[in-house]
């Protein structure tokens, strides 16, 4: 029995040295794949339900290890932003997914880009400054492009983050609020924030077909988006019938794997030409 206690701590500190292993090897990875252009973007549409045309897309970052393979964002992104390398791999975001997207505009394509802003960026001082600068770098218009920001980076705003926002919206910069209802919705900043979009998350889409509080959840957002002047987009639509009952409830926009996963670059234009009406 002593010896079996033994083998057991044994184990579990190889475990640990190797899960600790692993996350080193990632991190070491995360510094490389900026330099080595490992990542890229791909992107979903987002169907406007009033003229049934893709008018935006939202940017999507994805990681090809050499070795490892596929990465997904859900990995790496929560690393990124404990050691702080999210500010490096946002920017490139962001100024790759406006060069991108100015190629589509340039064809003649008014499309709009959402890319998304962790909290680390958002709390960043230098944001406006990088926004902007990348903006005129590659000659995006600041009018279509969306920042996504998700709760907890508005939870406990104060005067500097309202001051972000303030300056990011003078320029005609949209903010669109992610994953809403998953966090620490507050009343609060909803009342005080000039937000223009309110996403959906998911995990009510995926319920609401088949329990009433998803559903309930779904038509309160929409009324108090209404009501606030807010739009609203939700994400993660899989079915027909969700995009239907979503279309009856008075969303105004729809993402998900029923009209499209997310696509590389060169694919986004095939997509601005074809309608999806539902
Ligand atoms: P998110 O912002 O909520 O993005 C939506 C996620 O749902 C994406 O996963 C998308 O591929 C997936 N999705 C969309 N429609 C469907 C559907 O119909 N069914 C299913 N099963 N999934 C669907 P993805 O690309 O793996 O990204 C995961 C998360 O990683 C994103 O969640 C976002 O929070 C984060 N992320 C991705 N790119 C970036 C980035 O450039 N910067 C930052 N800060 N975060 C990013
Ligand atoms: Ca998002
Ligand atoms: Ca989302
Ligand atoms: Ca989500």
């Amino acid at each position: 029995a002593k010896d079996e206690g033994r083998n057991n701590c044994q184990f579990y500190s190889s475990t640990f040295t190797h899960q600790a292993e692993k996350r080193l090897n990632l991190e070491n990875g995360l510094r490389n794949a900026l330099l080595q252009n490992q990542f890229f973007l791909v992107y979903q549409p987002q169907m406007d339900i009033a003229t049934g045309k893709f008018l935006s897309v939202e940017a999507l970052i994805r990681w090809q290890h050499p070795a490892q393979g596929f990465i997904s964002p859900l990995d790496f992104i929560p690393l990124a932003e404990e050691n702080g390398l999210i500010i490096p791999i946002g920017e490139w975001a962001l100024r790759t997914a406006c060069a991108e997207a100015m190629e589509w505009l340039k064809k003649g394509f008014n499309i709009r880009v959402s890319v998304n802003l962790s909290p680390l960026q958002f709390k960043n001082p230098d944001l406006v400054k990088s926004v902007m600068g990348i903006l005129s770098e590659t000659g995006f218009p600041p009018s279509n492009l969306v920042l996504e920001v998700t709760e907890s980076a508005l939870m406990d705003y104060n005067a500097e983050i309202l001051n972000t926002i303030n300056t990011l919206r003078s320029h005609n910069i949209e903010i669109s609020l992610d994953d809403f209802g998953t966090g620490y919705s507050s009343m609060n900043y909803l009342m005080h924030l000039p937000i223009n979009n309110i996403k959906v998350d998911k995990s009510f889409v995926d319920g609401m077909l088949d329990d009433g509080k998803s559903l309930a959840i779904i038509r309160s957002i929409i009324s108090l988006s209404k009501n606030l002047n807010f739009t609203v987009t939700a994400e993660g639509i899989e079915l027909l019938e969700q995009a239907n009952v979503l279309k009856k409830l008075g969303c105004d926009y729809l993402q998900g794997y029923y009209f499209s996963k997310p696509v590389r670059s060169g694919e986004v234009t095939d997509f601005l030409r074809k309608q999806h009406p539902i």
